[in-house]
C-alpha cells in the first residue's frame, strides 16, 4: 500500500517528519498502519479484551450479562488461552501465524516468571547494575550497562543463577512481553511464514527497519528516570533466559526496542472516551507524525490497525501533526506533559502565539 497524499521529509531540525504532497481536503484519510509491531494488553484485562481487535469487552453491548470478559475462546492449542469478541475474529486470528505464537511465547514468560524468585533484594542492589555512584548518568554509563549484561547473557550458567533470584516486577512482565511480540513477527517475517503487511511510507523498508528508524529516547529517558535501565537490563537478561534458542537470536535487538518505545508507544484505549488503558502499541510509520497542539491530522484505533485522517484542510507543504497529548489543557500543562515524555519543548503555532500572549501585557 502506497500513500500517494504524504511525504517523508527531513526537517531543519534534523528529525524526520511527515508533510502535504499536494492540497488534502478535510477528513480524508492520509495514512494507515495495518498492525503494531509490538503490543501488549494488560494482564488484567486480557479476559476482556478480543486477542484480534482489542475490542473491549465491557464497553460493548456484546457483553453477556454481567459478564465483563469474552466467552469465545481459541481452539487452537496455544498454550495461553485467549478471548474473542465474534467468531469472525476468532477465525482471522487462527488462520494467522503470528497470533498463536505469541500467545505460545506469553505462556512461555509467564511461566518463567513464576519460576524467578522474589527473594531477590529490594535494598535497591540488583547484580546486573554497575557499581558506584549513579549520579551522573551519561551515554557511557548506560552503554556499560548494556555490555555487563550482555556478557552476563552470554554464559547460561550465570544467566540462570541470575534470573532464578531476580526480582521481575509485573510491569517488567509487561514489558517484556511488548518485546517478545515484535521479536515474534521478525522470526514469522524472516521464516517467510506469513506475508509481511506492508504499510510502510517507504515501501522499500520492512517494518522492523522502520521500527528501529524511530528515534532513540534512551539517554533523556534514563536521566529523567534511572530506574528505567535496571527494569530494561532485567527484561533483556529474562527474555535471553526465557525464550526458545530460535527467538533468542532476535533477543539483541531488544535494546534498539525499548529505547523507542516510551516516546512511539500509543496507549490502546478502551474508546473515544478514554477511560481505560488495556495495553499500549507501537505501529511502525505512525511515529513519524510530529507533535502539534493545533495538529491536522486525528488518529483512529480501528481494531489493530492505526488510521490517520485529516481533521481540517491542509495546504500544499504543510507538516502533518498529530498531538500526543490533551490539547485542552493549558501551555504550563502541555509542555510539562511533552517534556516529562517526549523530552521537548513545544514551539508548535499554537504554543508560539499563547507564549506571545501571556508574556504581552494587558
Ligand atoms: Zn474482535
Ligand atoms: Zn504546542
Amino acid at each position: 500500500m502506497t500513500w500517494p497524499l504524504i511525504d517523508l521529509r527531513t526537517t531543519p531540525h534534523g528529525g524526520r517528519s511527515l508533510f502535504a504532497f499536494q492540497p488534502i481536503a478535510q477528513g480524508t484519510k492520509i495514512f494507515a498502519c495495518e498492525v503494531p509491531f509490538a503490543h501488549v494488553i494488560y494482564k488484567d484485562y486480557r479476559r476482556e479484551v478480543c486477542a484480534q481487535c482489542f475490542a473491549y469487552a465491557a464497553s460493548t453491548s456484546r457483553s453477556i450479562g454481567d459478564s465483563r470478559t469474552w466467552s469465545i475462546r481459541s481452539c487452537r492449542a496455544t498454550a495461553e488461552t485467549v478471548w474473542f469478541c465474534t467468531d469472525e475474529c476468532k477465525v482471522t486470528w487462527e488462520s494467522g501465524a503470528i497470533g498463536p505464537l505469541i500467545a505460545d511465547v506469553n505462556a512461555l514468560l509467564g511461566k518463567a516468571k513464576i519460576a524467578t524468585r522474589r527473594n531477590s533484594a529490594r535494598d535497591g542492589y540488583d547484580p546486573i547494575l554497575p557499581n558506584g555512584p549513579t549520579a551522573q548518568i551519561t551515554q557511557d554509563y548506560i552503554d556499560k550497562a548494556w555490555t555487563d549484561v550482555e556478557d552476563l547473557a552470554s554464559s547460561r550458567t550465570r544467566l540462570s543463577a541470575y534470573c532464578l533470584t531476580m526480582n521481575l516486577e509485573d510491569m517488567e512482565l509487561e514489558i517484556s512481553r511488548s518485546v517478545a511480540s515484535a521479536i515474534v513477527q521478525r522470526y514469522v517475517f524472516d521464516h517467510r511464514l506469513a506475508s509481511p503487511v506492508v504499510s510502510s511510507i517507504i515501501s522499500a523498508l520492512d517494518p522492523w527497519t522502520e521500527a528501529l528508524d524511530l528515534q532513540s529516547s534512551e539517554l533523556s529517558n534514563v536521566s529523567v528516570r534511572p530506574y528505567i535501565l535496571a527494569a530494561h537490563l532485567r527484561v533483556y537478561a529474562f527474555l535471553c533466559h526465557s525464550l526458545p534458542k530460535h527467538l533468542r537470536l532476535y533477543v539483541p535487538t531488544a535494546r534498539h526496542i525499548l529505547a523507542r518505545d516510551t516516546g512511539n508507544a500509543f496507549g490502546i484505549w478502551d474508546g473515544d472516551s478514554r477511560d481505560e488503558m488495556l495495553g499500549w502499541g507501537l505501529w511502525a510509520g505512525a511515529s513519524y507524525f510530529n507533535h502539534s497542539c493545533c495538529p491536522n491530522v486525528k488518529k483512529t484505533r480501528v481494531g489493530r490497525a492505526m488510521h490517520f485522517t485529516t481533521s481540517r484542510s491542509v495546504e500544499i507543504d504543510e507538516e502533518l501533526c498529530i498531538s500526543y497529548i490533551d490539547t485542552d489543557q493549558t501551555i504550563t500543562q502541555r509542555r510539562r506533559d511533552l517534556e516529562d515524555s517526549w523530552f521537548f519543548k513545544c514551539r508548535c503555532q499554537r504554543c508560539q502565539s499563547e507564549e506571545l500572549g501571556e508574556a504581552s501585557p494587558h
